[in-house]
């Protein structure tokens, strides 16, 4: 087979020697075509004036580096009018002008760019024997040219962080075609307003509710129609959910244990107070003795100021004074006196664990009488547990002390003792038809132990339903019957439903609403993840414009 057609060189290339040094194949070639197009005239020409050798680097061969070695000559122009005398053949598309590389290679190096980024571009080129460093990677993703946005009629804006949420940018969507169309620099409203002006064309702009976004749409796309995104409005409504929860998650806890006391006390030993419940999910290991030497001194550290405030305040000081005197905010202090108790540090999240798949298999042979660590190690490495017997231990060490982990099956409501506000949200705002059993269990029992949770789970999902079936109609009768609740975390997020009412309306009414623009925000999360932060603007803008 002739090695032209194993290289894929293009027509008009003879290959003369190929030859391997240091792990690199050189391949010589010469150019045998009989004449060449004049650049200026695009007149044949046949005199050869003279010839020279350029060296390229090409698309690695089974593993290889290559270099090519392209003998290409200068001809005449044989056109006496044409200002051009001399002149090199030209070998594109293969090769462009001037390019160190072919254009193949040039491709190849752009796409491993952009779907891995600089920095592992380099790694992953080195290794297909095409070692090229990470600016030069960048370089040619930034010489990709972007194609000019066209037409938009639907608008989806939305901000976005960058340079790891210190910055932040504006992603502009087109709602129909689905597709991000570009990105914006920051999120001023003079930048987004300048942006619109230049699409007259656009009858519908999708924006988080009120602020900088919809001033911009007022003034660079007046003609719009601007609507409340669908998105926005449910994550409002969460925070909102949110904060009612936190508030009154001692009537919830509280609400629960009664229900748990009347209800299991026969089937749970005698309970103490001092006796915490937490579910098998949450189930979280002791913190290791790195971990806990840390957090000591800081406690104890916290404990002393708290001590030193309430002598301060003893001796007649103000807040002020304290602050100065203690080093801490005024804030803090107020803070700490509304609660009246030392402020404990928040309970550390739990985290997944290996452990988590045989935490119910443990738990269970626990409660048989096997409280033996190294025993029940054996057993569950034996079932493909693969971390390590200290890791048993630890989980086992709160059992060993005051807590009690619950079978979720067995008791339901002890799983409220651990209660977070924020994980219970979703139960509040999704389609509870889409809930799985153990999701119901627990809303029910939330519900159940707190009037104030109850009302706000019936307006949040009279909220749901309006947004889902688009009764923008609903809208004034559902804001009356907020103002009514006297829950006045969703009477604030009324306040900025009143302020931003159109669009809420045009938002409840219009059948184009979706998280669309959310999601592409999630798509661009997990593109300045794999640039490991360094993400500077224009690169991130090339690269999402560029997805693969
Ligand atoms: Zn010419």
């Amino acid at each position: 087979m002739e090695a032209r057609l194993l290289l894929s060189l293009p027509e008009g290339f003879e290959v003369t020697n190929i030859e391997r040094t240091d792990g690199i194949l050189t391949i010589s070639a010469v150019s045998t075509q009989k004449s060449a197009c004049c650049p200026l005239c695009s007149s044949a020409a046949t005199r050869v004036h003279s010839s020279y050798t350029r060296t390229l680097a090409d698309l690695p061969c089974a593993g290889q580096q290559v270099l090519l070695l392209l003998q290409v000559r200068k001809f005449f122009c044989q056109v006496v009018t044409c200002a051009r005398k001399i002149f090199v053949e030209r070998i594109a598309p293969f090769i462009e002008p001037w390019a160190p590389v072919t254009a193949r290679l040039h491709q190849m190096v752009q796409m491993i760019g952009f779907a891995t980024g600089g920095m592992l571009g380099a790694r992953v080129t080195e290794r297909l024997g095409t070692p090229t460093c990470w600016m030069t990677i960048i370089r040619r993703m930034m010489a990709l040219p972007t194609a000019p946005v066209e037409q938009v009629s639907e608008l989806g804006i939305d901000d976005f962080s960058f340079r790891r949420g210190r910055k932040f940018g504006t992603i502009l969507v087109d709602m129909q075609s689905h597709q991000v169309i570009d990105l914006l620099p920051d999120r001023k409203k003079e930048t987004a307003a300048a942006w619109m002006s230049l699409h007259p064309e656009i009858d519908l702009v999708s924006r988080d509710r009120g602020g900088d976004y919809a001033a911009g749409a007022r003034e660079g796309a007046p003609q719009a129609t601007q609507i409340a995104d669908r998105f926005h409005m449910y994550k409002n409504v969460g925070e909102a959910v949110e904060l009612t929860l936190a508030r009154c998650r001692a009537e919830i806890r509280n609400g629960a244990f009664h229900t748990l006391a009347e209800e299991e006390r026969k089937v749970v030993e005698p309970l103490s107070l001092s006796t915490e419940f937490v579910s098998v999910e949450n189930w979280k290991p002791a913190p290791d003795a790195c971990t806990e030497r840390e957090r000591l001194p800081r406690h104890a550290e916290r404990h002393d100021r708290y001590a030193q405030v309430i002598a301060l305040r003893g001796q007649g000081f103000g807040n002020t004074e304290i602050a100065r005197r203690v080093g801490l905010t005024a804030r803090t202090l107020q803070n700490w006196q509304k609660k009246g108790s030392f402020p404990e540090v928040g309970r550390r999240r739990k985290r997944a664990s290996r452990f988590d798949p045989y935490a119910s298999y443990v738990l269970s042979r626990w409660e048989q009488g096997c409280q033996n660590g190294s025993q029940l190690y054996r057993e569950i490495k034996e079932q493909g547990y693969t971390g390590q017997e200290r890791q048993v231990h630890r989980f086992l060490l709160p059992l060993r002390k005051n807590v009690r982990i619950i079978q979720k099956a067995q008791v339901p409501h002890a799983s409220l003792q651990d209660f977070s506000a924020k994980d219970a949200v979703w139960l509040f705002v999704r389609d509870p038809a889409t809930l799985d059993e153990k999701a119901q269990v627990t809303l029910t029992a939330i519900c159940q132990a707190s009037e104030t949770a109850r009302t706000t789970y019936q307006l949040v999902q009279e909220f749901r339903h309006m947004l889902h079936h688009r009764e923008g109609e609903k809208l004034d009768d559902w804001l009356a019957k907020v103002t009514m609740s006297h829950i006045r975390e969703l009477q604030s997020f009324v306040l900025g439903v009143e302020r931003d009412k159109a669009a809420v309306v045009a938002g409840l009414t219009l059948p184009q609403n979706n998280g669309l623009v959310e999601g592409k925000v999630n798509k661009l999360k997990l593109i300045k993840r794999m640039m490991y932060g360094r993400a500077e603007f224009p690169l991130l803008r090339q690269r999402v414009l560029h997805a693969l």
